[in-house]
């Protein structure tokens, strides 16, 4: 469940709330009900990896199967 960041427009209220990704946005600052924006950044979110990266034919190293 990732948490996303908030900031009011009207009294700069910054909060942070958790919810899914499939809920829709709030809308409405809880601390004087104006309008908030949500603030996309910080740790959470995908990283997508291999995409594009190949390994070299040569197996003498000891790489091994690095699944992750
Ligand atoms: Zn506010």
């Amino acid at each position: 469940m990732p948490t996303y960041d908030y900031k009011c427009n009207q009294c700069s209220h910054v909060f942070e709330y958790f919810q899914a990704m499939t809920d829709e946005p709030l809308s409405v600052c809880p601390e004087c009900g104006g309008e908030v924006k949500r603030m996309i950044g910080g740790g959470s979110g995908l990283i997508f990896k291999g995409s594009g990266f190949y390994v070299t034919d040569s197996k003498k190293s000891t790489s091994g199967s690095s699944s992750k």
